[in-house]
């Protein structure tokens, strides 16, 4: 057991920390080979051992596929059904098996942060055993997700502090789907996501009122995900220079919405996301027109007045990118139809719970 992993959770994270210390300071009075990592270069690291994807031509070695295809399939992005299904995290492929080619590779913190969740029962979800955590970037709250995970530390539990690159569980194969995740293709699922509505258990009682919601706030749908491939791959371009705010500001806009809605959980966690606008700040805030990333990732927001609004609906649709959905049509939030463009359903759902 590492001497962090005899703290106790929620509340001791201090202790933990100082007790983490001590037990570092004893080894390196021993003489023990460690070395103590000093604060890292890139505010978010790679989960496991597995490094291929920083390497040039190492996609292959990094991400695994789904079941005969390549590893393009295990990106982010419209990578599955032939281009109409979205795939949220990137799968990262298991270097290291035990002698029944089961994988063992450690998985890890991608940055100090909280537990947010852990579901430790996989026959609720198809990512199987999985953990959220929390963390908080250049003012900008983000999380990463680990599923598929073999086991995960019985100390991690909801509220306990986590150190960057500190050991989470084991990856894993684990899910709920019907048809098993072989073992050679046992991976990490792992993503990075914006947080999307504190009420979401309560719109998703209102929303499907005869569905269940296993994982409260966790549930996929409240969490909206980034690129993690293009993030990491810029973190390494950029160096100390990287910005993560800047990299979320600097996403392709699908489209533009002025949502009649002025006070919702996500203007006041993503702050930085949002304009300033004199003239609303001015006459009064009376609505936000919000630029949605293909995957309805709300990636900038600016306040309007209400000599600003258009139209009378909830949610009016501003602008569409047609060349960026052409790249990527499977978040499936607008349509055209007779050569206008609107929203789907879809897409007005999702409005509905930014909103809500
Ligand atoms: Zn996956």
């Amino acid at each position: 057991m590492s001497p962090a992993g005899r703290c106790r959770p929620i509340g001791a994270a201090r202790a933990c920390r100082k007790a983490l210390a001590r037990a570092l300071a004893r080894l390196a009075a021993v003489g023990g080979a460690l070395s103590v990592a000093a604060a890292p270069l890139r505010p978010l690291d790679l989960p496991t051992a597995n490094r291929a994807l920083l390497e040039a031509g190492g996609e292959e070695r990094f991400f695994v596929g789904t079941a005969g295809q390549p590893w393009t399939r295990g990106t982010f992005g419209c990578v599955r059904s032939g281009g109409a299904q979205l795939h949220e995290g990137l799968d990262i492929r298991s270097v290291q098996r035990d002698r029944h080619g089961e994988p063992t590779d450690p998985v890890r913190a991608a940055a100090a942060g909280t537990v947010a969740y852990a579901n430790r029962t996989p026959s609720l979800s198809n990512y199987g055993n999985y953990l959220v955590l929390r963390h908080e970037i250049e003012g900008l709250e983000i999380y990463s997700l680990y599923a598929h995970l073999r086991e995960i530390r019985a100390e991690l539990t909801a509220g306990r502090a986590v150190q960057a690159g500190e050991v989470l569980g084991t990856l894993g194969r684990t899910s709920n789907t019907r048809q098993t995740i072989a073992r050679e293709r046992a991976h990490l699922h792992f993503e990075l996501n914006l947080f999307v509505n504190d009420r979401f258990p309560a719109w998703y009682r209102k929303t499907f009122p005869t569905q269940r919601n296993d994982h409260g706030l966790w549930n996929g749908q409240n969490l909206v995900g980034l690129d993690a491939r293009a993030l990491f791959l810029a973190e390494q371009a950029a160096g100390e220079r990287f910005s993560l705010l800047g990299f979320v500001r600097a996403q392709p806009v699908l489209c533009r919405v002025l949502v009649r809605a002025t006070e919702f959980p996500w203007v006041r966690r993503y702050r930085f996301l949002v304009r300033a606008n004199p003239r609303a700040e001015r006459e009064g805030v009376a609505g936000y027109e919000l630029a949605l990333a293909f995957n309805g990732l709300p990636v900038e927001a600016i306040p309007r007045a209400r000599s600003e609004l258009r139209g009378a609906a909830r949610f009016v649709l501003l602008s569409v990118n047609a060349a960026e959905h052409l790249r990527a049509p499977c978040g499936k939030l607008v349509q055209q139809r007779n050569s206008r463009w609107e929203l789907t359903p879809r897409g007005t759902r999702l409005l509905d719970l930014i909103t809500y």
